[in-house]
C-alpha cells in the first residue's frame, strides 16, 4: 500500500480532479454535509468528496487509498449505525448521481448510487411498473440494496437484490466493473447481501414489475387485542398467497391526519397491507381478515405504489435519534407473543416501533446460496427501533430497545438482517451470513485484501494483496 502524506498540496490537486467538490471541516456547509440521517450520529471526517461522475468515484478511491485515509460511502445516509461516513477519514458523499434510466420495453431501471427509493418510484410508475425497495422513500437506493432490501413487495417479487441485474462498480484498485450473471459473477453474487464490502457501486439496473396502484395501508387494533392479533397473523402469513403482504407493528398513533382524533397518541397494534393482485379480487381478499375481527382504523384501499412507499416519510423526517436492534423469526410462539405484548405496552416514545417483515414468498424461493443473503429460509426479519427527537430520550429508547431485544432474541433463528445492525462485533456478522461468510471472505480477498472498504458490516480479508490473486 502507498503511503502517500495528506498535505494541503495533495488536497488541492484532489479538488482539482473532481468535477463535484470537496468539504473541509473549515467550509461553510461542513456540519450540514456531515450529517447523516440518524441524529445520534455525529462524526467529523476530514474531506467530505461530493462525486458528480465515476471518475470522481474512482479518483476519490484512489486518493483514499494513496493516502491511507479511512474511507466512508455514503449514498441514503440512512444507515442506523452511521456507516455512511467516518471520523478523520475520506467520505465519498454519492448524493450528485442521482440519475434514472427507465426501459419500459425491457422493464427494467438504471439508477444513479445517489438515488433514493422515492426518485425511483417517481421514475417507474409513470409507466405503471416498480420494484421492490423498503418502507421509507427517503432511504437510499445503494445501502438498502447492497444489504438485501426489504419491502412491501418482498413476497411477491423477492428482496431488492433478487430484482437487480447489474452494477457498476469502483473497485479498491481504482478499477472499474460491471458485475452481473456473466461479468464477474463472484463479485455480482457478493454484492447482493454483502453490503459495500467489495467496492463503490455507481449505478444499479434493477428488474421492473407491472405494479402500480396497490390496495393496502394501515388496519389498527387496540393494544389489548395484541394476543389475537398476533396469533392470527403468525398463522397468516406462512401461507399467505404471494400477491398479499403485511408487516405487523406496535406504533403510536401520531396526531396527524388521517388518523381519527380519538386515536391520537394512543398506542395499538397493526398491520400495514400490500396487496398487488388484480384489484377486482382486492375486496374478497380482505373479507377474511375483515372477518377477523373489527379494526379500530382501517385505512386499507387502493393507493398509487408511491403514495404507499410514502406514507410514512413524514412521520420520520431526517435528524430523529434511531437505535435499532433486530434478528431474523422463524416462528412466533406464545412466550414470544406474551413478551411482545409487554414491550409494545411499554413503547418509550411516539416515533419507537417494533416492526415484523415477511421475508417468505417469492424470497424465499431464492437458493440459500444464489446470493450472499443467507436467511432465504427465516419467515421474519424482525426489527425493534427506539426513535426520539430529543436526546434527552437516548437512554430511555436504548434500554427499551435492548431489554425488547434481549428478550426476543432467545425465540429468533440466530442472525439479523445486515441493514438492521448497528455496531454488534463481528460474531453477530457471521451469525447473518452463516454459511455464505466462508465465500464472502474469499470474495473479499480478491477484490478488497487490504479492506480498504470497512466503514460498514466488515467481512475481514484474511489476506495481503501480494499474497492474492490480481482483482480484474
Ligand atoms: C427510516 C428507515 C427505514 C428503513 N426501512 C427499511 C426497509 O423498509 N427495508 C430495508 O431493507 N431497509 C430499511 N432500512 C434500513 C436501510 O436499508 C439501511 O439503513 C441502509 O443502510 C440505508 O442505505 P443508505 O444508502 O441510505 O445508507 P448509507 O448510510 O448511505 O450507507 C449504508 C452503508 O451502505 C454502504 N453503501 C451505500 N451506498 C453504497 C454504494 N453505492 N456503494 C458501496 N457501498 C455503499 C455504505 O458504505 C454504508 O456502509 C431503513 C432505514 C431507515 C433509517
Amino acid at each position: 500500500m502507498s503511503n502517500i502524506i495528506l498535505n494541503e498540496n495533495s488536497i488541492k490537486a484532489f479538488k482539482a480532479s473532481l468535477r463535484g467538490g470537496v468539504i473541509e471541516p473549515h467550509d461553510k456547509g461542513y456540519d450540514e454535509a456531515r450529517k447523516v440521517y440518524n441524529g445520534m450520529i455525529h462524526k467529523r471526517p476530514r474531506l467530505i468528496a461530493r462525486c458528480a461522475d465515476v471518475a470522481d468515484v474512482i479518483q476519490s478511491v484512489n486518493f483514499a487509498r494513496e493516502h491511507n485515509l479511512l474511507l466512508a460511502v455514503r449514498s441514503g445516509g440512512h444507515n442506523g449505525g452511521g456507516l455512511g461516513i467516518c471520523d478523520d477519514g475520506l467520505v465519498i458523499d454519492l448524493a450528485l448521481m442521482k440519475y434514472t434510466r427507465i426501459d419500459p420495453a425491457a422493464r427494467t431501471v438504471t439508477v444513479g448510487a445517489g438515488c433514493i427509493w422515492g426518485d425511483v418510484d417517481h421514475a417507474t410508475h409513470v409507466f405503471g411498473l416498480a420494484t421492490p425497495s423498503g418502507i421509507i422513500s427517503t432511504t437510499g437506493v445503494g445501502g438498502l440494496t447492497l444489504g438485501g432490501g426489504i419491502g412491501l413487495l418482498t413476497r411477491k417479487c423477492g428482496l431488492t437484490i433478487d430484482n437487480l441485474v447489474s452494477a457498476d462498480v469502483v473497485l479498491a484498485d481504482g478499477n472499474f466493473v460491471k458485475a452481473n450473471a456473466d461479468e464477474n459473477p463472484d463479485l455480482f453474487w457478493a454484492i447482493r447481501g454483502g453490503g459495500g464490502n467489495f467496492g463503490v457501486v455507481t449505478s444499479f439496473t434493477f428488474k421492473l414489475h407491472p405494479i402500480d396502484t396497490i390496495y393496502g395501508g394501515p388496519m389498527l387494533y387496540e393494544l389489548r387485542e395484541t394476543a389475537d392479533v398476533m396469533k392470527w397473523y403468525r398463522d397468516l402469513i406462512p401461507t399467505a398467497p404471494d400477491d398479499l403482504n403485511g408487516y405487523f407493528a406496535f406504533l403510536t398513533v401520531p396526531p396527524v391526519a388521517p388518523f381519527p382524533e380519538h386515536l391520537h397518541m394512543k398506542k395499538m397494534c397493526g398491520v400495514v397491507w400490500a396487496y398487488t393482485g388484480a384489484l377486482t379480487k382486492a375486496e374478497e381478499t380482505f373479507e377474511p381478515i375483515r372477518a377477523f375481527k373489527k379494526a379500530a382504523l382501517d385505512l386499507v384501499g387502493p393507493l398509487p405504489q408511491p403514495s404507499l412507499q410514502s406514507m410514512f416519510d413524514a412521520l420520520y423526517p431526517p435528524g430523529l435519534h434511531w437505535y435499532w436492534r433486530a434478528d431474523f423469526v422463524n416462528e412466533i410462539n406464545d412466550e414470544a407473543i406474551a413478551q411482545h405484548i409487554h414491550f409494545g405496552n411499554a413503547l418509550p416514545s411516539m416515533h419507537s416501533t417494533m416492526h415484523l417483515y415477511p421475508i417468505n414468498g417469492a424470497a424465499s424461493r431464492v437458493g440459500k446460496d444464489d446470493t450472499a443473503w443467507n436467511y432465504r429460509d427465516a419467515t421474519w426479519a424482525q426489527v425493534m427501533v427506539g426513535v426520539d427527537p430529543d436526546p434527552a430520550n437516548n437512554e430511555k429508547i436504548i434500554s427499551w430497545t435492548k431489554s425488547y431485544y434481549d428478550a426476543l432474541h432467545p425465540h429468533s433463528a440466530g442472525g439479523a438482517y445486515v441493514n438492521f445492525l448497528m455496531d454488534e462485533g463481528e460474531e453477530r456478522v457471521k451469525a447473518t451470513y452463516g454459511d455464505n461468510y466462508a465465500r464472502l471472505v474469499t470474495t473479499k480477498d480478491k477484490y478488497d485484501p487490504n479492506n480498504l472498504f470497512r466503514v460498514n458490516q466488515n467481512i475481514k480479508p484474511t489476506k495481503k494483496k501480494s499474497e492474492t490473486v490480481a482483482a480484474p
